[in-house]
């Protein structure tokens, strides 16, 4: 088979994986020093920071380290959990660790009387999560170049794993699974069952929990501990300023760190330092009333940022205002909301996850995911403080009944405020220790989006095609407003005049912590995608992307045209888009019709409307239809892309993909399947779903 430029390019980047590897010199069996790779300043870590988690443990008094590779925070959240419950229940000394911010390579020195937990979620394709790319590196290489007949390096090692997928995927927990063996084969004693969550199925959640009652018991037997009644003891302590107000120029209102609170941004712009970067332009994309989706162009001339075509922007959001209240209210802070306070961490292993002195405001409105769903496990750690005698038993028994809660709280999507609501109107819940939110409730993310533009049209403006989430759930009084599009459809607004933007009711602090966003500002970072189009212009390319699905290909067209109009030859250029009628949102139609004109006939835009017709019509339809010429173009190594819906869609385009060839090819369908892997395998076939 030729190698293209992508194969040269991975094969490249293994290759130098690999010398990176062999020169860096410490692995297990080496390493016998303890403290040999201390104090360094490797991947960020702050001078003075020890990277060495042997000597962390040490001189933390910890026995039990709860490392995390989070994409999203859950896994980071449940390492909290994991952390604060074998405290509380089991007198562990737990400490969590971020598996950036250590070496793993003296693990194997790790005395026999303390445990490693290792709460991992797998990231797309199976991948590990940004955190823990050095660290999965490092084990994966670790397990390959250990040899059978020597000693297991980690014969000391005890260690908990517990996972976090989507089955829809089709390397669904490959971390977790694939850590465990690599752990397990050179030596190391997993106590309990690698736990798997699955997000695919909704059932993360109660995955967890029921995955780690019985590990529990398995860790106490083994470590000898005994099981004591739980008593909360907080985190996090606040400490009221009183000589500060919200105007001192020291205090945090919504500023992501330092250099925002000083005024002026600096750069390198990442996932701890967003760039504030303005939005050129808005526009609504859909041509009904009840649905919206926002085009919006951001503008990254005056910023380091750079991007290529395929990647992802993130957009750092802020809470509406109703919840803030509501939140402020239900937990008695709403007389308090400017009080400012410093924050400390009780246990010096533990991070505040923002930064102080700042107000309560800021920090629900900035920094917690005070929208997202509820966990069970919190409202039983938080029971006991109930304003009444009945809402104390009511919150024992939704912790404690998994169909209740379920009944009561998710299936109502309630918040945690909303949920408290439910449960007690008209008390305040002030007797909460607020370190138990802060504990409890997940640190705010940013959200993804394809970037829609390609970076070879439009270097310093990033465009998004974001739809604004809105769900009317049975039972439920307000309808269900997705925090990121709201607050992107509220700066839209204001973009286009409305003074009081207000999306269905929502409010939202638009100019930012001390205005800082004023003029119609929005605080991103990026982040690179490895979805990108062939290099040579004229390899033909399949695109399937429907919906929202479509951002990232009209990236890929809008750079095919403009190679076009530059007198490139371009390869035949195929996107099935899908929506649900052609005059409602069938995204960037006139757009489509201006790069025919450059792309001519080497484009073709195939449509698949759900509701226009008696049947409903999706894009695999339309790919079935098509198969002659998709099998053709395949057997021309064409690129096939994936964008969209990662539940459904996604899965049935590949179910497809496999009759297509299976019959185009006269193999069995099995075969198919192993061809359509063997695809993927080597980037032929990518997807970038959610
Ligand atoms: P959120 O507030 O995050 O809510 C999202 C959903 O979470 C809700 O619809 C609901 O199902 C659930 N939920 C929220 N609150 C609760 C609750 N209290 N209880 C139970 N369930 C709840 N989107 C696009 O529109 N365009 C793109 O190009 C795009 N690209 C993406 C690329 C990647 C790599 C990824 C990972 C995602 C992408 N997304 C894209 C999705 C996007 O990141 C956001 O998830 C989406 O816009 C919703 O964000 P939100 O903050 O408005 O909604």
């Amino acid at each position: 088979a030729q190698l293209d430029t992508l194969d040269i390019v991975v094969l490249a980047a293994l290759l130098l994986g690999t010398v990176a590897y062999f020169t860096k010199g410490t692995h297990w069996g080496i390493t016998k020093d303890p403290y040999a790779t201390t104090y360094g300043n490797v991947n960020g870590a702050k001078a003075g920071k020890t990277r060495n988690i042997v000597k962390k443990m040490e001189e933390s008094n910890k026995n039990c380290v709860i490392f995390y590779g989070s994409q999203t925070g859950t896994a980071e959240d449940y390492a909290s959990r994991l952390a604060k419950e074998g405290k509380s229940r089991y007198g562990l000394e737990t400490m969590v660790a971020d598996l950036e911010e250590y070496d793993y390579e003296n693990l194997d020195t790790l005395g026999e009387d303390k445990v490693v937990v290792f709460v991992l979620a797998t990231y797309g394709e199976g991948e590990p999560t940004d955190n823990a790319v050095d660290f999965y590196e490092f084990i994966i290489s670790e397990d390959a170049s250990f040899s059978q007949t020597a000693d297991p390096p980690l014969e000391k090692l005890k260690f908990v794993a517990f996972g976090l997928g989507n089955n829809t995927y089709e390397h669904y927990n490959s971390m977790v699974r694939n850590v465990t063996k690599a752990l397990e084969k050179m030596g190391a004693t997993r106590i309990g069952e690698a736990g798997e969550g699955d997000d695919g199925a909704g059932t993360m959640e109660e995955d967890f929990l029921a995955w780690k009652d019985p590990m529990w018991t398995q860790l106490a037997e083994k470590m000898n501990l005994e099981e004591r009644e739980a008593v909360y003891e907080p985190v996090f302590g606040f400490i009221e300023r009183e000589n500060l107000t919200r105007d001192s120029p020291e205090v945090y209102v919504g500023e992501p760190n330092k250099n925002h609170l000083e005024g002026t941004q600096k750069g390198p712009y990442n996932a701890h330092n967003p760039y504030i970067a303005p939005i050129a332009e808005s526009r609504e994309i859909f041509t009904v009333k009840d649905r919206n989706c926002l085009h919006m162009e951001i503008d990254i001339s005056s910023s380091n940022l750079s991007y290529q075509t395929g990647d992802h922007i993130a957009i750092w959001p802020t809470n509406p205002g109703r919840e803030v209240d509501r939140f402020l209210k239900v937990t008695g802070l709403l007389p308090k909301r400017d009080t400012v306070v410093s924050v400390k961490a009780l246990d010096p292993t533990a991070k505040v996850p923002f930064p102080t002195p700042t107000t309560y405001d800021a920090v629900v409105r900035y920094h917690m995911e005070i929208c997202a769903p509820v966990s069970r496990q919190m409202v039983a750690t938080i029971a006991p403080f109930a304003p009444t005698e009945s809402a104390r038993a009511e919150m024992v028994k939704l912790g404690g009944d998994k169909d209740y809660f379920h009944d009561k709280i998710s299936n109502k999507y309630y918040n945690i405020a909303q949920a408290l609501e439910s449960v007690e109107p008209s008390s305040s819940w002030s007797a909460i220790p607020i370190s138990a939110f802060v504990e409890g409730v997940p640190k705010i993310q940013p959200r993804y989006y394809s970037i829609s533009s390609s970076s070879l049209v439009q270097k310093n403006k990033i465009s998004i095609t974001a739809v604004v989430e809105s769900m009317n759930i049975p039972g439920r009084p307000e309808v269900l407003k997705g925090v990121t599009t709201n607050y992107l459809l509220a700066l839209k607004q204001m973009q286009h005049g409305d003074q009081q933007p207000d999306p269905h009711g929502l409010t939202y602090e638009i100019t930012g912590p001390r205005n800082k966003y004023d003029g119609i500002h929005v605080p991103v970072h990026i982040r690179h995608s490895n979805f990108k189009l062939p290099s040579d212009p004229s390899k033909p390319i399949i695109m399937i992307g429907p919906g929202t699905g479509v951002a990232p290909f009209r990236a890929f067209v809008q750079e095919r045209a403009a190679q076009a109009k530059a007198g490139q030859t371009i390869g035949r250029t195929l996107l099935f888009f899908g929506c649900r009628k052609s005059t409602e949102d069938f995204l960037y139609k006139p757009e489509w019709e201006i790069y025919k004109k450059d792309l001519g006939d080497s484009f073709e835009l195939i449509t698949a409307f759900s509701r226009e017709g008696k049947d409903k019509v999706y894009v695999q339809h339309r790919l079935m239809e098509k198969k002659d010429e998709v099998n053709e173009l395949l057997k021309q190594k064409a690129y096939f892309y994936v964008c969209g819906d990662a539940a459904n869609m996604a899965r049935e385009v590949n179910t497809v993909l496999g009759k297509i060839l299976a019959e185009g090819r006269g193999v069995s369908e099995a075969k198919a399947e192993e061809i359509v892997k063997g695809m993927r395998a080597a980037n032929q076939y990518q997807e970038d779903v959610w």
